[in-house]
């Protein structure tokens, strides 16, 4: 790596930290092969797949790709999925330097599998990587690591006739340098693992309840809350325990500043309907994570004829949407849950009934259909992997 030179007399070596504006790879990474010697059974898998549950049970393989400051991407192979070595000064175990993504391969009726989008998955890795100070991984080794992986565990991928099942992508990146110093790690490791999931929902879909969590928040200005990172999670769980003690299963976050504005669920982003039938949304400026199924509904509903609006929505608006009928629906979507209707919304000294309706289920049922092969998929979201 070349040393860059700062302003005229200052030079230092490019080699200590991760440089964002890097020239990306452009050479495409070959993946080695190593099978599992020992894989699950027809029958174990069989019995996985009557009752997966969500991101309990894992397939045969991973995807793993080294990365070193001298080097840059190394290493990429398959390899049986199982534990890693981690040294216990490893730099995400103490300071979070840490990215994932969620993505679903999903199978059509004439048995080929397909991701959804995937595309966009390789992009936000990146953009969180760059937030984090993570190196790169480029669109082209994302997704060869996810067809790798899809097609050597194909059958791992359930049946189109099985409800709302398919296989759940995990793809994430973590500083793995054994070093307490604070700055970039110098050593990164990507694994992508995999996991059959039902239906989010096993009982099927119903409302969720919402605890409005006041004493807590998820994202500042400047801060992460437009990366996937592991540590925003970890700053919501005190609120999912609040929303718990409070008889609710999810939080919703409001803005940092004023405490005003609502911005999404720990993990989802999420959507009001109006009487009139137009959809809001707040917009994404840097504390909202950029939904792909968010984005995706933008487009849909379009289609479905509805109106919609990106902007900025205030808890008082919600509250009082529902109380006078203008607000007639709300829900919230993710790769995971896909579309949630929200059913309750509490908080500290009150309560209301969100209504439900039609419109949710129905943008959900023609997400459904194009990640499921069962409609035209006009806009080449969906890229085949087997
Ligand atoms: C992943 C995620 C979402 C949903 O994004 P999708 O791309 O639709 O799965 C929403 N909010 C947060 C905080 C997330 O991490």
């Amino acid at each position: 790596m070349n040393a860059k030179i700062l302003g005229t007399t200052e030079t230092f070596d490019t080699s200590d930290v991760v440089d964002p504006e890097a020239a990306p790879d452009t050479e495409p990474l070959s993946f080695s092969r190593t099978l599992n010697p020992t894989p699950a059974s027809t029958e174990r898998r069989a019995q996985i797949h009557a009752q997966p549950g969500f991101g309990k049970f894992f397939t045969d393989h991973m995807v793993s790709i080294d990365w070193d400051a001298a080097t840059g991407w190394h290493d990429a192979g398959l390899i049986p999925y199982g534990p890693i070595q981690l040294d216990p000064a490893a730099a995400v175990l103490h300071y979070a330097q840490e990215i994932f993504e969620g993505l679903k391969a999903y199978r059509h009726p004439d048995g080929s599998i397909w991701a959804f989008r995937p595309e966009a998955n390789a992009a936000r890795l990146a953009r969180s990587a760059r937030r984090l100070a993570l190196p790169e991984l480029s669109e082209e080794d994302f997704l060869a690591s996810v067809k790798l992986l899809v097609s050597t565990d194909h059958e791992w991928v359930p049946s189109s006739d099985s409800g709302e099942s398919s296989l759940y992508l995990r793809p994430f990146m973590y500083a793995s340098e054994s070093f307490l110093g604070v700055r970039p790690s110098k050593q990164v490791r990507y694994l992508l693992i995999a996991s059959p999931v039902g239906p989010y929902f096993a009982s099927g879909v119903k409302p969720v309840s919402i605890w409005l969590s006041s004493s807590y928040t998820r994202a500042a200005p400047g801060g992460t809350g437009a990366a996937k990172c592991g540590g925003n999670y970890a700053a919501g769980l005190a609120a999912q325990l609040e929303a718990e003690a409070h008889g609710c299963e999810q939080v919703c976050f409001l803005d940092a500043a004023e405490h005003k504005w609502v911005e999404e669920l720990g993990g989802m982003n999420i959507y009001f309907v109006r009487k009139d039938g137009t959809l809001v949304t707040p917009t994404v400026s840097g504390t909202i994570l950029e939904g792909i199924t968010r984005s995706s509904i933008l487009t849909l509903a379009g289609e479905l004829g509805l109106k919609v609006e990106e902007r900025p929505i205030s808890i008082d608006e919600w509250r009082a949407g529902v109380a006078s009928g203008d607000i007639t629906e709300a829900f919230a979507c993710g790769t995971a849950a896909v579309i949630t209707p929200l059913g309750r919304l509490v908080w500290e000294g009150g309560e209301l009934e969100i209504p439900t309706g039609e419109v949710a289920m129905k943008i959900r049922g023609s997400l459904l259909d194009v990640q499921y092969g069962r409609t035209e998929d006009t806009h080449g979201w969906m890229q085949r992997l087997v």
